[in-house]
């Protein structure tokens, strides 16, 4: 039996026949693969790309978490600064993640393997344009997806009790609450990644960048800081760590996990807390209008209270 290193030496032997010239910009980045395509074609390579790229992100988030809690610099950034990260916080949603990846994700990827062949890869890198159109619109996609998911799972009890409740068990997000999901959950955020590139039928390139990239704007909706530099400050109808922080505050809110047209179309929409845990303009509006509404209702309800007495006494006269 071939043994893995025997194939990947094969296909490091034919590695000079597969270099075509091409004129693509990314040809040079895609060419990188020849040698190893018995690994990166296997079902596996994506999860350990995804895990270990996972890891990297939201690790330099604790060193901020747990030791900047002196450092005013960074301090200051924090949308909930009455709240600190601890480490059995931290542990315990490290240890949630590794064992649901052991358990779940491992398992599953493995039987893919098994079941499904791996492909071959096409010789020609993506366009530039298409790089970049596949993933804006693969994010788009997994947006409306994971939107129409999150408020079932919050609208139907039984789902979010049994389900969703337990990534709403931290109230102030921190990075490594990101995959602090039950299984069930982690799939089906697994399903929408791997699926949404496939409508376009996407250049394997452009899916595993799409993975990376889906796995950053993740980390960062949950990272619990409002840095100046960040996207929701320069991108009309990006969500990003403010408003999911408040989704975190107030659950019955922000839905979409990105963008906010979905919550704006189904008027779920909040605006988030600021840097330094500051009320915007657009909050305290917000707010307003809510105690407006909810005054509104109670004198609604109060009139509907005295004509049901007022018709009751004229009954009994
Ligand atoms: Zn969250
Ligand atoms: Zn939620």
């Amino acid at each position: 039996m071939e043994t893995v290193l025997e194939k990947i030496k094969d296909s490091q032997k034919n590695a000079s026949d597969k270099f075509q010239p091409s004129g693509l910009l990314l040809q040079p980045l895609w060419d990188l693969r020849i040698g190893y395509e018995w690994y990166l074609t296997s079902p596996i390579f994506p999860v350990i790309l995804s895990v270990t790229f996972y890891f990297c992100v939201t690790f330099p988030w604790t060193i901020f978490d747990i030791y900047g809690q002196d450092w005013k610099w960074i301090q200051k950034f924090k949308i909930q600064p009455t709240k600190s990260v601890t480490w059995p916080l931290v542990k315990q949603a490290v240890w949630v993640t590794f064992w649901n990846h052991m358990i779940f994700i491992l398992p599953i990827s493995v039987a893919q393997w098994i079941w499904q062949p791996a492909t071959d890869f096409p010789s020609e890198a993506p366009t530039v344009w298409e790089f970049f159109w596949h993933q804006y619109a693969s994010l788009m996609i997994f947006d409306f997806e994971y939107f129409v998911w999150h408020s079932v799972h919050h609208k139907i009890r039984p789902l979010y009790r049994w389900v969703h409740s337990i990534h709403h068990q931290y109230h102030s997000p921190f990075s490594w609450v990101t995959q602090y999901l039950h299984p069930w959950e982690l799939i089906s955020v697994g399903v929408f990644t791997t699926t949404s590139p496939w409508i376009f039928k996407a250049h394997p390139l452009t899916w595993w960048s799409f993975m990376l990239v889906s796995i950053i704007v993740s980390v960062e909706a949950h990272i619990g800081y409002d840095f100046w530099f960040m996207p929701h400050h320069w991108f009309y109808g990006w969500g990003g760590s403010i408003k999911h922080d408040m989704h975190h505050q107030r659950p019955l809110t922000n839905f979409a996990p990105f963008y906010t047209h979905w919550d704006w179309v189904f008027g779920t929409n909040c605006p988030g807390l600021l840097a330094g845990g500051e009320k915007s303009t657009f909050l305290m509006d917000y707010d307003k209008k809510r105690r407006e509404k909810r005054f509104e209702k109670v004198k609604a309800k109060e009139a509907f209270l005295l004509d049901e007495k007022a018709l009751h006494h004229k009954r009994l006269d």
